[in-house]
């Protein structure tokens, strides 16, 4: 089982499908039990669908330093 932490770190690679199989099999696992990383998931999936960018968090202009930024902040505080 993966640590929520682990999920937070592989996020990226996760979205992007560019993941180890067991791996992402173990995250989708950890998802289904914890309604905080779905969430996290699901919202962070959403954003990068608006923002249009298949590189997810390779979007120029500090981006993805920003959204970074952000979920180590909502991880620090939940
Ligand atoms: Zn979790």
């Amino acid at each position: 089982m993966v640590s929520c932490h682990r999920v937070l770190q592989e996020l990226s690679n996760y979205l992007d499908e560019d993941i180890d199989p067991d791996l992402r099999a173990a995250i989708d696992e950890h998802l289904r039990g914890c309604h905080r990383c779905s969430v996290l998931v699901d919202s962070t999936r959403k954003m990068l669908y608006i923002v249009g960018d298949e590189r997810t968090f390779e979007i120029p202009g500090g981006y993805s330093e920003r959204v970074h930024q952000r979920l180590t902040e909502y991880f620090a505080k939940h």
